[in-house]
């Protein structure tokens, strides 16, 4: 059995849950670990988070961090951590279009990656919210 712990730099979200399977989206793409997955490290890039437990699935938007799995427990430590109930989906629309917006004028290419990976975050943020 997998046990999942989701931390951010201010709050922990997930203590020690157990879990059947994880989805993580590991900066290579996306990584499905199961019970007995090799111990690994991966840094973590924006997407959705999925855990299951007896077929109930709990989602999470992530952004940045990494993911250590070590003798079947699941770390997680990431910038933002937003569960999907908790996300405010206006407010992610809103981001989207200032984010869209900015991308639309001229930019410094470190306001264009920061815009870029907002509008992820707030892509993600809409897909993964209730
Ligand atoms: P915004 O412009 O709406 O602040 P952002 O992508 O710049 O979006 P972040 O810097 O990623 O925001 O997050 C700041 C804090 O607000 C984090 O604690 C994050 O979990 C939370 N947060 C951001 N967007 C949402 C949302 N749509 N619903 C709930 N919490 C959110």
């Amino acid at each position: 059995m997998l046990k999942i712990d989701i931390v951010t730099p201010t709050r922990k979200l997930v203590d020690g849950a157990p879990a059947d399977s994880v989805k993580l989206p590991g900066a290579k793409g996306e990584l499905q670990i199961l019970d007995g997955h090799t111990d690994l490290l991966t840094l973590l890039s924006t997407g959705p988070l999925v855990f299951v437990k007896d077929g109930k699935e709990r989602k999470f938007s992530v952004s940045y961090g990494f993911a250590e799995i070590r003798n079947n427990k699941v770390l997680v430590l990431a910038d933002t951590v937003e569960e999907s109930k908790d996300i405010d989906k206006a407010r992610a629309q809103a981001a989207q279009k200032r984010a869209e917006q900015a991308l639309m004028g001229t930019l410094s290419e470190s306001d264009f990656k920061k815009q870029q990976l907002k509008l992820e975050r707030a892509l993600v943020r809409q897909h993964i919210s209730l």
